[in-house]
């Protein structure tokens, strides 16, 4: 049983190993105003390799390391660690950076932003509020 399941770390370690050759997408180290942006960023925007429409266009700053990813799937292939979410009461933390003019937002402002940068209009993409709860706490958390 434990060799089977060392066996099944192995094969994923080799599986990533792989995704990460063939992907068509190249990974550029991106930083934005100074800000690194780890995971998979495709461009100087925070597009990734998962999220890369025109709208994609923030970071979110993950509670559990203090470093900005595009999306939870870069902070879940990269990071070596379980993600950890914003608790309400830090909800004025700065934690979402605009990939267009680098503008660092609370996560309340964030949420009231009506997806557009405060600062420079940019269009954020209205389908993040689904993955809300990914990166902040909400109501029907325990
Ligand atoms: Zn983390
Ligand atoms: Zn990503
Ligand atoms: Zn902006």
């Amino acid at each position: 049983m434990r060799n089977l399941f060392l066996a099944l770390i192995l094969f994923g370690a080799i599986l990533s190993v792989n995704a990460q050759t063939n992907l068509a997408l190249p990974v550029v180290k991106s930083s934005i105003g100074g800000i690194n942006i780890y995971g998979k960023p495709i461009d100087q925007q925070t597009r990734c390799q998962h999220w890369h429409s025109e709208l994609d266009v923030i970071a979110i700053k993950f509670k559990c390391c203090e470093k900005y990813y595009p999306c939870f799937s870069c902070h879940e292939e990269e990071a070596d660690h379980e993600p950890k979410v914003w608790p309400k009461s830090e909800f004025d933390s700065k934690a979402i950076l605009c990939g267009v003019c680098g503008t660092e937002l609370s996560i309340s402002d964030y949420q009231n932003s009506n997806n557009t940068c405060p600062k420079c209009k940019a269009a954020f993409n209205p389908g993040c509020s689904k993955h809300y709860h990914l990166y902040f706490e909400t109501e029907d958390q325990k």
